[in-house]
């Protein structure tokens, strides 16, 4: 059976857990995090850099941060994960859904507008399956009314929109390093933060409320409870093996770029005829491959699809179910009347194929022959 993921060891990984195992300090904020720290801020610009245990938790201090409140409104897409507006709903917001682009699952920035009352607070981009969102969009329309831009970035590490890395350019960004993200932790997060503002209340957030980040730098004397918050840091043992992956991220990114454009090309031949669509990407983003999807014509198609894979001992799964339509969503709003007829046309017919670091370029031959045989 070739899986739909398989989580990659670059080698060091227990290497370096041993190393901070025996160094004696393995809650938070020691050694590998501060190594793990000074890559992102370096690499990526992020004016401050802070890993989490997770993006669902990376999303949840951006809600504290942005003192979110009972009443205010947050636009984010319908086509997500449940963790993009779970953070927010925490809070007491009400999610106010953006449709997909009907070419591509990201939000159509050009429809924010329309959407925005005096109530929005934030604005929540997903950038699926690595690809950028229309950030010049997004920010012009945030700068106008003042309102604060999340990139929910939890699968674009190493991507790039106009020369930008993506998480560089909202107010604050989150990133997932779960085990079915391009760079892993099995559980873990980033919080990247690019406005100033943020980045002593943050630290404060991330340790349970208290000034502890400066009694450790020696700015206090003593420290206490001083804000809300809770404990949102990883600890080394976590943090050790991140950065083992973040020492490969070079050459595990290049494997997974090649690997998407041998799926690319293979399947434009199917494209070409009309079956299926491939994923476009924008001329202002760059494809980090975290993920190879096809969009089939109908549900039907896709159920097929789906089982004539598995029957070849493939495992290709669909993805996200529109928010708007969810039991949680109807519970708390009644039936909405909303349409957003692209999120749904995704959620009915995009397919995922495998795409991880050991797949090998065989393998994606094969996948690709038995999706074509599917449409002989
Ligand atoms: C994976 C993912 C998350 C959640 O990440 P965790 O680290 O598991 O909390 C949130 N948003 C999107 C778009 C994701 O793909």
């Amino acid at each position: 059976m070739i899986p739909f993921n398989k989580p990659y060891l670059s080698g060091k990984e227990l290497t370096y857990i041993k190393q901070a195992v025996e160094s004696g300090k393995i809650s938070g904020d020691g050694h590998f995090t501060k190594l793990c720290h000074t890559y992102f801020e370096q690499k990526y610009g992020f004016k401050k850099a802070l890993l989490t245990t997770s993006c669902t938790d990376a999303l949840e201090m951006a809600a504290l941060l942005l003192n979110i409140q009972p009443g205010d409104e947050v636009i984010a897409p319908s086509y997500t994960f449940v963790s993009t507006v779970n953070a927010f709903v925490l809070r007491g917001a009400k999610i106010v859904f953006c449709d997909s682009q009907a070419g591509h699952p990201n939000m159509d920035a050009g429809k924010i507008r329309t959407l925005i009352t005096k109530k929005t607070k934030a604005i929540v981009p997903v950038h699926y399956a690595g690809m950028a969102c229309d950030m010049d969009e997004i920010m012009s329309v945030a700068n106008e009314h003042g309102i604060f831009v999340v990139e929910d970035a939890a699968q674009a590490i190493d991507s790039y929109y106009k020369g930008k890395p993506l998480g560089s350019i909202g107010h604050l960004a989150a990133f997932s390093f779960h085990e079915t993200k391009n760079i892993i932790s099995g559980e873990g997060g980033l919080l990247a933060i690019n406005d100033d503002k943020f980045i002593e209340r943050a630290e404060i957030i991330r340790e349970k409320g208290t000034n502890r980040s400066k009694f450790f730098r020696g700015e206090v004397d003593k420290y206490g409870w001083v804000d809300i918050g809770s404990s949102f840091l990883p600890s080394e043992i976590i943090a050790a093996f991140l950065y083992a992956q973040l020492e490969s991220l070079d050459r595990i990114q290049e494997k997974r770029i090649s690997l998407w454009n041998l799926y690319n090309k293979n399947l434009a031949l199917i494209e070409n005829k009309g079956f299926v669509k491939l994923p476009h990407v924008p001329d202002y983003a760059t494809n980090n491959a975290h993920m190879f999807y096809i969009v089939c014509n109908n549900l039907n198609e896709r159920t097929g699809l789906i089982n004539h894979l598995k029957a070849n001992d493939m495992l290709a799964v669909f993805h996200y179910l529109s928010l708007h339509k969810s039991p949680y969503q109807e519970k708390m709003y009644g039936k909405n009347d909303i349409e957003l007829i692209n999120s749904d046309t995704f959620t009915d017919c995009l397919v995922r194929l495998p795409l991880y670091y050991e797949l090998t370029p065989e393998e994606v031959n094969l996948i690709c022959k038995t999706v074509e045989q599917y449409y002989h």
